[in-house]
């Protein structure tokens, strides 16, 4: 029993949840309520950042379970409590520590949305990006070279000064930062002024790139593009991190290499075999039996070797796919030649799962007899 959940519940999931399931909620979660993507919900932001610090870190994770947040606020972190939930972002997501970010510009991370069959089959898809280009006109100077002018605005300063008189004998002074220079104490004449960007010394610009989904390729991995983020005069660019989010398949669930998928059969064919065809991800037709005279139990599972998913970076070997076989009890009886109430047939259907077949008991497609009890079944 856990002391409370609202960290768990800020992330979506439950108490149970393992690491891998928090880490994956806050990916999506924090992709989406990321500043860049949604700027009015910085407190959302926040809150998913702190639970996630949390509930990452195996030790506060069993103090949070055992005192809630009081515990955490009290002991559990260090120093000044949270960090920063840029900084929780940017080591999430490989943004490099905050010295690095100085010399550099701002990562970008984009959420692709691919299929599972993409990931096993390969695909190179085409994502339109915009970004910030150095300006090709005045090559990031904003203008004409030698012209730049010390601001009159704010006479160099980069702020202007305000004074208000807020009552009777009371006055305030507001300092803000230079509509004319943007804080840069320094202007073009709008004459000598860059007409391609305006004096910003970037411009946006659309760039298409090409994202090569290796096969085998998982959940929540990162492709990144050096240097392909947003540029700005006298920094580095940053880099554009792409992050797979794979869609959920209807048919196959992937679990590490292998892929599961549930196969519903008949009764009739779980006592007396049969054949079907799956399509795989490549969209072969496998043939998948089971032969007479081998009982199926429900929950009974089957692997077949090498087709599960692709390996990464060795495509050529696979994991396996793994079937559960779910037995439909869905089927009506109309009896031959004798009267039976529901928990005899309960009881004989019950033992035939339970306790293998009796030796005295045959199956055919449409009949059947047991225990001395013959019948037949129709399926719905
Ligand atoms: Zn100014
Ligand atoms: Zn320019």
């Amino acid at each position: 029993m856990v002391k409370e959940t609202g960290f768990y519940d800020i992330l979506g999931v439950g108490p149970a949840s393992s690491a891998e399931e928090i880490k994956k909620a806050y990916r999506k979660l924090a992709l989406k309520y990321h500043p860049d993507k949604n700027p009015n919900e910085g407190e959302k932001f926040k809150l998913i950042s702190q639970a996630y610090e949390v509930l990452s870190d195996p030790k506060k994770r069993e103090l949070y379970d055992q005192g809630g947040e009081q515990a955490i606020k009290e002991g559990g972190m260090s120093g000044s409590g949270f960090s920063s939930p840029m900084d929780i972002f940017n080591m999430f997501f490989g943004g490099g520590s905050r010295m690095q970010r100085e010399r550099k510009g701002k990562n970008v991370v984009h959420q692709l949305s691919v299929t599972l069959a993409e990931m096993y089959n390969g695909s190179t898809r085409k994502l339109g990006l915009q970004k910030n280009v150095i300006c090709e006109k005045c090559d990031g100077y904003g203008g004409k070279k030698g012209t730049l002018e010390k601001c009159s605005n704010c006479k160099g300063r980069g702020v202007q000064i305000q004074v208000q008189q807020i009552g009777p004998g009371m006055i305030q002074q507001i300092q803000s930062m230079c509509p004319d220079c943007q804080g840069q104490g320094e202007r073009f004449n709008s004459k000598d002024r860059c007409k391609n960007c305006t004096g910003q010394k970037v411009e946006r610009k659309k760039k298409i790139l090409e994202v090569h989904i290796d096969k085998g390729m998982k959940d929540g991995q990162k492709i990144t593009y050096y240097g392909e983020g947003d540029q700005e005069p006298g920094l580095e660019p940053g880099d554009v991190i792409i992050v797979l989010d794979q869609n959920e398949h209807p048919v196959f669930q992937r679990q590490h290499d292998n892929l599961i998928m549930k196969m519903e059969i008949k009764l009739v064919e779980a006592l007396c075999g049969f054949k079907r065809t799956i399509t795989t991800l490549d969209n072969r037709e496998l043939m998948i039996s089971s032969p007479p005279g081998k009982v199926l139990k429900h929950n009974d599972i089957k692997s077949v070797q090498n087709e599960g998913m692709p390996i990464y970076k060795d495509p050529c070997e696979r994991g396996q796919l793994i079937i559960q076989f779910i037995v439909s009890l869905l089927f009506l009886i109309t009896w031959d030649s004798c009267v039976c109430f529901p928990s005899t047939l309960k009881k004989y259907f019950g033992a035939c799962f339970q306790l293998q077949l009796e030796s005295d008991c045959e199956f055919q497609l449409d009949c059947f007899c047991l225990g001395g009890i013959s019948g037949k079944w129709l399926d719905l």
